[in-house]
């Protein structure tokens, strides 16, 4: 099942590699977590450096986590790549078989990119086993269809093969 973690779950052990196949989803590296305590650093899976500091600076001046998700329309912006569509494909079907846990620094509860991840995953990957999130996210899944568009470019039309052939067509014209 794809599930939820916390940095701080990883350091007290509650949540390790034994139990899981552990991803850190974070735009910068917690410096402090030893590469032996992950299986994969996956920084596709998390905000662009833009809106990661605009986040920190709105946590920074107001205190308050989940006001500055708010602030900065955290849920109108965060979005993944094709690179991050491909890498959730990869850890949907490992969740098939065990655990895997998808770790930021937030504490488990609070507004978090990683419990979008955990939707994306829900309502684009058919069969897929996902931990339910904690907190609901309407703003951020009236963009679904945007993800849906993604999620066909990159696992059933292939933009650069599509684009690749049209020419060769033309050429053969
Ligand atoms: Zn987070």
């Amino acid at each position: 099942m794809l599930k939820q973690a916390s940095v701080s779950d990883l350091i007290s052990e509650r949540v390790n590699r034994d139990i899981g196949y552990v991803t850190i989803i974070m735009r910068r590296y917690p410096r402090f977590i030893n590469r032996a305590l992950r299986d994969e650093y996956l920084p596709c899976l998390s905000p662009d450096r833009k809106l990661f500091g605009n986040l920190i600076s709105a946590k920074r001046r107001y205190k308050d986590h989940n006001g500055a998700f708010e602030r900065v329309h955290f849920d109108e912006r965060f979005t993944i790549d094709h690179e991050g569509m491909e890498a959730l494909g990869r850890l949907v079907r490992v969740a098939r078989k065990k655990d895997v846990y998808l770790v930021c620094q937030c504490q488990i509860g609070k507004h978090c990119h990683r419990e979008m991840v955990l939707l994306l995953a829900k309502k684009l990957f058919k069969d897929s086993k996902v931990e339910n999130p904690r907190n609901t996210y309407p703003k951020f899944l009236k963009r679904l269809k945007d993800f849906k568009k993604l999620y066909r470019e990159t696992f059933i039309v292939k933009p650069n093969t599509a684009k690749k052939s049209k020419q060769t067509r033309a050429k053969a014209n």
